[in-house]
């Protein structure tokens, strides 16, 4: 999609039917706590930054989860930059580009930060208490964790991509953003 086309309030539901498990662990991290590490921020900002969301609405979804904890003020001082930073508007003005799954899955992710891959990072009892939560069938959940064990992440991560578009199998998943954009289209959207 063309930027601007995705819309803020329409994160929830594309969390659950075409974000890659490491962005919607991220969403839903930051929904429940209201707040994500330095590396969540970053890996999650960039990837919406990728799939279209304007620097606008980044400002205005990071800020209205992040004053349910703390004052604007301190959103302005300390996040508005970081959230700008991300869209190259701070610093060095670099045009960030999203993480691609070998970046996260070489991420070193510690207690309490949701960033990294899931099917890396996550304990595998976690892993298939959240797949089970989120409706995947048990031949699935089943193939996915022969895959984690095996350490073939990425193509756990093409399964799982298979499991929430009734069987559309996926390229070869490379990238958190390739994976929300296959899905786009399988979808129809
Ligand atoms: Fe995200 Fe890539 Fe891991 Fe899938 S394989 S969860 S897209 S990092």
């Amino acid at each position: 999609p063309r930027g601007g086309e995705i819309q803020i309030e329409d994160l929830d539901k594309h969390s659950k039917t075409s974000y890659p498990l490491c962005m919607r662990f991220l969403h839903e991290a930051l929904r429940a706590s209201h707040h994500l590490r330095h590396n969540g921020r970053l890996q999650y900002g960039l990837f919406l930054k990728g799939i279209g969301v304007t620097l606008q609405d980044a400002m205005r979804f990071w800020r209205d989860e992040f004053t349910r904890i703390m004052d604007v003020d301190k959103f302005e001082k300390e996040h508005a930059y970081n959230v700008r930073y991300n869209y190259g508007q701070e610093g060095k003005r670099t045009n960030y580009t999203p993480y691609s799954c070998m970046k996260i899955i070489c991420s070193t992710p510690g207690a309490g930060e949701y960033h990294g891959c899931p099917f890396k990072h996550s304990d595998s009892k976690i892993l298939v208490n959240k797949l089970q939560a989120y409706g995947i069938s048990t031949s699935y959940i089943a193939e996915i964790s022969e895959l984690v064990k095996g350490n073939h992440y990425q193509v756990a991560c093409g399964k799982y991509f298979q499991s929430i578009h009734g069987g559309k199998t996926s390229s070869g998943i490379q990238h958190p953003n390739q994976f929300f954009e296959e899905s786009q289209v399988a979808l129809g959207n």
